[in-house]
């Protein structure tokens, strides 16, 4: 397991005047292993990053002092931070912003309100792209935790003894929270070159995966989906 302020540690800055919102995307990054700094106002985020950088930026559009818009702008010219990965949040309604965000340098960008989930994967995929060794160690959807570093999946104090197909599979699956994947893009991804396996080796892994994880009435965090191949429900451990 990763500690913070490990040298592998991803450092993710939040720039966010909304207290709420703030926390909760702390909360939800440091459970994944990332270490955070917050920033509210978009003058204070300015000085935290001339001070030091860190390996990812998540930045509203709107803010006190300085704005997201002003702040992107600014790291796109300066040499250490031109390939600083930006994802920026807006408002419902600020679609024109949106496209002047990304005219301007951000990498990404995800629209208020938005789902934690798939803000998380987006997270990882921009540091997968930008730092592929700074991928956060762990994923974590409610009580579910899978580690990568460790190998080992915890379903709240209990752990799971999963085969190594099964562990890719879990991994595969809540990297991407939500996402459907057909059985044919599974065997793609978690048995790689696998153009003789019968697409129902799927159905037998999943439904080893399942039986590991789930046990007596425990939510299920993995659908199947008829006719479209399996999902990790993105709604597991937060509903
Ligand atoms: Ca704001």
């Amino acid at each position: 397991m990763m500690e913070a302020g490990s040298p592998t540690t991803p450092r993710i800055l939040v720039v966010e005047d909304e207290a709420a919102l703030a926390l909760l995307l702390t909360y939800n990054l440091e459970a994944e292993g990332y270490a955070v700094s917050r920033a509210e106002r978009g003058d204070e985020a300015e000085i935290m990053l001339a001070e030091s950088v860190p390996d990812l930026v998540i930045l509203d559009w709107m803010l006190p002092g300085v704005s997201g818009f002003e702040i992107c702008r600014r790291l796109r010219v300066r040499e250490a931070t031109r390939d600083l990965p930006v994802i920026i949040l807006t408002a419902r309604g600020e679609e024109s912003e949106r496209v002047r965000g990304l005219s301007i340098g951000a990498d990404d960008y995800v629209v208020k309100p938005f789902s934690v989930p798939e803000l998380m994967a987006r997270v990882r995929s921009l540091l997968r792209r930008a730092r592929p060794e700074r991928i956060a160690g762990r994923l974590q959807a409610g009580e579910l935790m899978l580690d990568r570093m460790a190998r080992r999946v915890r379903r709240g104090e209990r752990d799971i003894h999963l085969g190594p197909t099964e562990f890719r599979l879990l991994e595969h699956l809540m990297e991407k929270p939500g996402r459907v994947f057909s059985r044919a893009q599974l065997l793609d991804s978690v048995w790689g070159d696998a153009a003789e396996i019968d697409e129902r080796t799927v159905d037998v892994h999943v439904g080893r995966l399942r039986k590991a994880i789930v046990r007596g009435r425990e939510r299920d965090p993995l659908r199947t989906v008829r006719g479209a191949g399996y999902a990790f429900d993105e709604t597991f451990g937060k509903a």
